[in-house]
């Protein structure tokens, strides 16, 4: 079983040496255990700060042990009534080959259908990423009809089913997105009314220009998951009573400072700006991810993935997520 490690942590940018490849014997199982073959692991931006020993919603990822992240894959041996040999399942399987899950845990195990969806799509569209624009678009910015939404990373796992998610409530749907290539893609394939280039619109002064011609009524939702100056940008043209879901600010997950140059908006344009942890709202999975299913299923959402070959793969594929280089989901094949 071929695992990787936190070797140590990062001391500013995250890099390769920070992990380490472990070869593993998998236990034997004792009664309740399942043994999962995985096949798909999830690399996502939240884990570069759960590298670092620092304060924040979640325990830090433990020195030396297997990295967390979420999984999908295959039972391949079961000693609980729960799950028999062949069933697909998402867990949270950490970054290696095999697990062995606890299935008498609550939540530690979930079977999938994979009859209109794709396995590898339940730690993207129809997981944790579609849960969180889901969560973001509906809780906290509630669109009406014809209002004009923004989001940033526009192309990457959230994005996507934003787009989808926001379109199908009859909004116009603007995203922002690092160099031409993935702006082509939002529009012509995620139906994004429109994209922006933050790498050819590269100041606030660019990329005001551009949200005004690409949102004449000016925006009335924000979905964050930049930070910075593209954050600043956007809250020049938000409307009155806008609202901000304030999901991720990758542009400081490795320690560059994100200050914010007009705080002064959120008064004068009485915005609502409000942060969440998709975790922390387990009731709105379900109907959440019957929403993004059907999305899927009836070819409105077909997100395109960045696939990493291999566990070994891993690092690599993750330090990329974090600068851009992914272009989709990121996932890793493992068998
Ligand atoms: P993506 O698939 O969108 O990949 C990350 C993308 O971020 C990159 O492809 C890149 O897109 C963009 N990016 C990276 N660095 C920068 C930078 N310095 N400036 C601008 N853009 C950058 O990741 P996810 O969809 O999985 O996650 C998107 C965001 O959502 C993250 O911030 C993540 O932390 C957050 N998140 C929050 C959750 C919550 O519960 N609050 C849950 C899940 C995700 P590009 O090339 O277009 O710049």
């Amino acid at each position: 079983n071929q695992q990787i490690h936190l070797d140590n942590r990062p001391q500013g940018e995250a890099v390769a040496s920070n992990f380490k490849l472990v070869t593993t014997d998998t236990p034997a199982l004792v009664d309740g255990q399942v043994l999962v073959r995985n096949h798909y692991l999830s690399l996502d931006p939240y884990m570069r700060g759960r590298m670092n020993d620092a304060k924040s919603y979640a325990q830090p990822q433990p020195v030396g042990e297997v990295m967390q992240g979420g999984t999908v894959g295959e039972v391949v041996e079961s000693r609980s009534p729960k799950f028999a040999v062949g069933d697909k399942v998402v867990g949270f399987g950490g970054w290696q080959e095999y697990s062995v899950v606890d299935a008498s845990q609550p939540g530690s195990l979930k079977k999938v259908d994979t009859t209109h969806v794709p396995l590898s799509y339940y730690l993207g569209a129809v997981g944790m990423p579609g849960v969180t624009a889901w969560y973001g678009l509906v809780k906290i910015i509630a669109p009406k009809e014809g209002d004009t939404v923004v989001v940033s990373a526009a192309t990457g796992a959230v994005g996507s089913a934003f787009a989808a998610l926001a379109k199908a409530r009859g909004c116009r749907v603007v995203g922002i997105a690092g160099g031409p290539e993935k702006c082509k893609y939002a529009v012509d394939e995620l139906h994004f009314d429109a994209c922006i280039d933050y790498k050819e619109h590269s100041d606030g002064k660019a990329m005001g220009k551009a949200l005004k011609e690409a949102c004449p009524k000016g925006i009335d939702g924000y979905f964050e998951n930049v930070g910075g100056w593209i954050m600043d940008a956007v809250m020049l043209r938000m409307n009155a009573f806008g609202r901000i879901a304030l999901c991720g600010m990758i542009a400081g997950y490795d320690g560059a400072p994100l200050p914010m140059a007009h705080p002064a908006l959120i008064l004068v344009s009485r915005l609502k700006i409000e942060g969440f942890i998709v975790s922390e709202h387990m009731e709105v999975w379900p109907e959440a991810l019957t929403e993004l299913g059907t999305l899927v299923a009836t070819g409105k959402l077909r997100p395109r993935e960045s696939v990493a070959e291999g566990i070994a793969a891993a690092p690599e594929a993750f330090l990329g997520l974090l600068k851009g280089k992914n272009f989709g989901k990121q996932i890793v094949k493992l068998v």
